[in-house]
């Protein structure tokens, strides 16, 4: 079976990979657009504290999170080692008694079912520094151990290569889809056509553009997000934890000396690739705010991505009715770097017309037609 995968940001290229490794042979064709949302991402894979509520998505993110490991090591054995991945463990650091003891009650809650979270423990105002030295004085939080970090671009490239040598054919260059009576055929690039028996199309917040000459409307649009990247050469935060404020911002540490704060969303955005000073002073207000040792770190980049959303907020994973061979990965949003490599496993398993590892019935991508069609 020849399958066309049109992205390589984390979800196609795990798409790509998993594809790879079942057999199937493969094309992954990749446009580099600026401000692609896997080069941009922050890299927390710690779900246990996220607002969304027990549900689909939710078990998407928390097995997503879980998968991380063995994905690690699997890709170890090929010759793939370095994905920034860490689980250097997770601190949530609320405002109030309160917010801190509600807080206690979720991570707890869902921590006691997943067994990869670790042990759920309140830390006092100088513990939670010790693990994180320039956090605000007098914050108390709850450390989840199994808490980690990822590089979007690290994995997303070695997913990439892992499928290149197991075969797949990467192109670069802009596609289009080509359908005929009802079924995908294959992939335009330029003037080369490509015959492909099916497609995964995981082309991020550029989707719409991509379908919309097959008559489909995606119901996604890109959110953009500003991110802020300290650093502070002879520092060794390569074990600094994550930090969750109960806010929107958050921090994370890499191995470099760096801190990455983030990040705006701005919904309603569209392609417009600039900082500005609001997202960036409202990003560095925030994680000053949190952590103000960081003060004197020197600012060494902004990045700027654009996660691909969906008007309900949730995933769109699956096959597209009415268009054979069409199957579609979007809408990971906010947290596609968590969810990506399993939900690339999911859309392989889809593809190869195999069971899925967890239903994508919740993922329909065109669930909000049909629902409206329905009412
Ligand atoms: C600032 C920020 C912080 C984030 N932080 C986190 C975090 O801490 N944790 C977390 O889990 N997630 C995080 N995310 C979310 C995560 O980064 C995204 O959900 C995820 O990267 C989406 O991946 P994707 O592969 O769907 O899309 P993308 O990475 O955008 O990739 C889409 C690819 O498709 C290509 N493409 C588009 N159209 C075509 C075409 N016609 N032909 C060929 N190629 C095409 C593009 O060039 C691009 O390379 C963050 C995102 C942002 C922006």
């Amino acid at each position: 079976m020849r399958v066309a995968v049109i992205g390589a940001g984390i979800l196609g290229a795990s798409t790509a990979w998993h594809l790879a490794q079942a057999g199937a042979e493969v094309l992954l064709v990749d446009r580099d657009d600026r401000g692609r949302a896997t080069a941009a991402g922050a890299g927390i894979v710690s779900p246990w504290g996220s607002k969304l509520e027990d549900g689909p998505a939710y078990r998407l993110l928390e097995a997503g999170a879980a998968y991380y490991g063995p994905l690690a090591e699997t890709l170890r054995d090929q010759g793939e080692a370095e994905l920034g991945y860490a689980r250097v463990g997770s601190l949530v650091v609320p405002d109030s008694t309160a917010d801190l003891d509600a807080a206690e009650r979720v991570l707890r809650a869902r921590a006691a079912r997943a067994p990869e979270a670790g042990a759920v423990e309140r830390l006092g105002p100088d513990d939670a520094r010790a693990l994180f030295p320039p956090l605000r004085e007098g914050l108390a939080a709850l450390h989840v151990p199994g808490g980690a970090r990822v590089n979007g671009r690290l994995v997303a490239a070695a997913l990439a290569r892992a499928a290149e040598a197991r075969g797949a054919r990467r192109l670069a260059g802009s596609a289009r889809l080509l359908a005929e009576r009802g079924r995908i055929r294959g992939v335009a690039l330029g003037a080369e056509e490509l015959a492909a028996d099916a497609m995964v199309v995981c082309a991020g917040a550029w989707a719409p553009e991509l379908l919309a000459p097959l008559g489909v409307t995606l119901p996604v649009a890109p959110q953009r997000g500003q991110i802020v990247h300290l650093r502070r050469p002879g520092v060794d935060t390569s074990r600094w934890p994550t930090l969750s404020p109960l806010n929107s911002y958050y921090l994370l540490a890499f191995d470099d000396s760096r801190v990455v704060v983030g990040a705006t969303r701005e919904t309603g955005s569209g392609f417009d690739h600039r900082l500005t000073g609001g997202g960036v002073a409202a990003v560095l207000n925030a994680g000053l705010a949190t952590a103000p040792g960081l003060a004197d770190w020197t600012l060494e980049e902004v990045r700027i991505g654009f996660r691909p959303l969906a008007d309900d907020g949730a995933p769109l994973l699956g096959p597209l009715p009415g268009l054979e061979g069409l199957l579609i990965g979007n809408g990971l949003g906010p947290s596609g770097l968590t969810m990506g490599p399993l939900a690339g496993r999911l859309l392989a398993q889809a593809t190869l017309g195999q069971e899925t590892t967890l239903p994508l019935e919740p993922f329909a991508p065109l669930r909000a037609t049909v629902s409206k069609r329905a009412g």
